[in-house]
Parts: structure tokens; sequence; C-alpha cells
């Protein structure tokens, strides 16, 4: 589900007094989640009917993280170097009735849990203390047991990234494989390449792929996390970010040109002996390929 639609959801269980004992978020981002379980730990504490109001003294310490109720767990290996006896230690507070909100609050960024610490949240879940709300944050569901997935209510957040399907990565890599065969030196080769994108692929799917990679080789270039990428197992290329943004803005230009109904096969060819152009530094005369030259 998207963040906002769980949000809402979770609200809904609130207001109904369905909430559950516990929850495991997962998939998505670290961030989407991370602000689901502040704000659902606020819309539980919060005392106003329009909950969270972000402005009571409960969603105000929760936002601070000094709600006395509301602890969070987490951080460079806080929860994978929780002891089981300090798990212990907060296991037994979860039965105390909360100091000022109405339910005592835990949130776990947990990366993976070893045996003794899964066998004692098991023992919590299977003995759910009245006044507190249990909510894991993980990766993936699969990191747990299946006795403790099958406890909590599950909570999938979507990814909001666009994956590649089959076949679109499959033409996506016989279009960079077709593109770095290419060169300047060989005419031929770029005319038969703009035909054979027009025959053989609807145009504007084609350049939306390109588009895709060069996005993706950017954002690798300027150290984004594998994850946000559509293509994860891309590997870095020898071109600079500069040059990367320059042929980004030259598909884009050309998908603006077709749209407009330009000579198809001419605008993918000028496109193409551009990108060359680029990614050979134009022979350091910085003279690029237009219609007139
Ligand atoms: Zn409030």
């Amino acid at each position: 589900m998207e963040a906002k639609r769980i949000e809402r959801y979770l609200k809904n269980s609130i207001a109904k007094g369905r909430l559950s004992s516990a929850y495991l978020f997962f998939a998505g981002s670290s961030e989407d989640k991370e602000k689901a379980a502040l704000n659902f730990a606020k819309a539980i504490e919060c005392e106003k009917k329009d909950f969270p109001c972000n402005s009571c003294e409960n969603c105000l310490k929760i936002e601070s993280f000094v709600h006395p109720d509301v602890k969070w767990l987490r951080g460079e290996g806080v929860v994978s170097s929780l002891t089981i006896d300090e798990l212990r230690e907060i296991q037994k507070e979860m039965y105390f009735k909360p100091y000022q909100g109405k339910k005592r609050v835990y949130i776990f960024e947990v990366e993976r849990l070893n045996e003794e610490t899964s066998n004692a949240f098991l023992k919590t879940l299977e003995e759910p203390p009245e006044y507190t709300t249990l909510l894991l944050i993980a990766k993936s569901d699969k990191e747990f047991l299946p006795t403790i997935v099958s406890r909590c209510q599950k909570i999938m957040f979507s990814s909001g990234k666009r994956v590649l399907k089959k076949e679109e990565k499959e033409i996506q890599e016989r279009l960079i494989a077709a593109m770095n065969s290419l060169s300047l030196q060989n005419p031929l080769g770029i005319f038969a390449m703009a035909e054979e994108i027009i025959n053989e692929n609807e145009i504007d799917s084609s350049l939306k792929l390109l588009l895709s990679f060069y996005r993706d080789l950017l954002l690798l270039k300027n150290g984004a996390d594998k994850r946000f990428l559509t293509n994860p197992e891309l590997t870095d290329e020898e071109l600079s970010s500069s040059q990367i943004m320059e042929i980004i803005e030259l598909i884009i230009n050309t998908r603006a040109q077709i749209h407009q109904s330009a000579n198809l096969k001419l605008s993918l060819e000028v496109m193409l002996m551009n990108i060359l152009a680029i990614k050979g530094g134009y022979g350091g005369t910085g003279r690029r390929a237009s219609f007139r030259s």
C-alpha cells in the first residue's frame, strides 16, 4: 500500500477501536515507514478529536522523541546489540500502565532477530500486554520466524519505484549494447540503429528506456543507494555527471521533437550522433551534430 493510504487505514483502526497489539511494517523505503510509525504513535496518543493534531503535548513529545510512553529502538545496531536481558527489561515495562498517553508504543527497527530474541518477542506476542502497541519495522517480512509474522498485522509498503518488466529490460539491454557498438566514424551503423528503433519498437518507449538507464547512471554517479534504481544491477560507466546530464537532456528533447511529428529517423540519428559526441568528449572542439552541420 502507499504510505498515505496506510496512514489513513491506521487512523481508521484507532477511530474504530480496532487497534492490533502488534504490527509489522515492511518493504518500501525506511523513510516512509519511519514517518508512518511516528504519525501512528501520535495518532494513538493524541488528545484531540481530530488526531494527530501535531500540537498537543503528546504529539509534540513524540515528535521530539521524548514521550515517556513511546519508545523507539533503532539506529546503529541498537536493536541487534540489544541483549536478551535488556529486551526482557523492556518487555516487563510493556505490562505497566502508560505514564502519560493512552498506550505504550514500542517501535523496533529490526534488521534481524536471533533465536533468543525471537523467542522473547514471541512470548510477548502470545500474551499481548493490554496497554501496549508493538510495532516492528523491517526491510522484509522474511526476516522473522513465521510464528512472529503470523501474530502481527502485516502492513506492506509499496516501493514507489517502477521496476522494469522482463521484456523492457531486454529491449533496454539491446539498445545500450547497440549504442556502445556505434562510432561517429561509422555513420551507417548509426543509421541502421535509428532504422531498427523505428521498425521494431515503439519509439517513445525506447527513448523512455534509454532515459531510465541514464537517470539511474546519474543517480549511481551521485552515490544513490542501489535500492532506488530501476536497474539495480547497473554498474558505473566512464561518463561524468555533466555528460550524463547532457545525454538526458538530449533524449528528452528528442522525445519532444518526436511528439511534434518531426522527421523521426533524422531526429533519432541526430540524437545518437550527439550522444556519441558527448561520450567522446566532442574531440575537444565542443562541436555537436545538428540538423545544419
Ligand atoms: Zn495531538
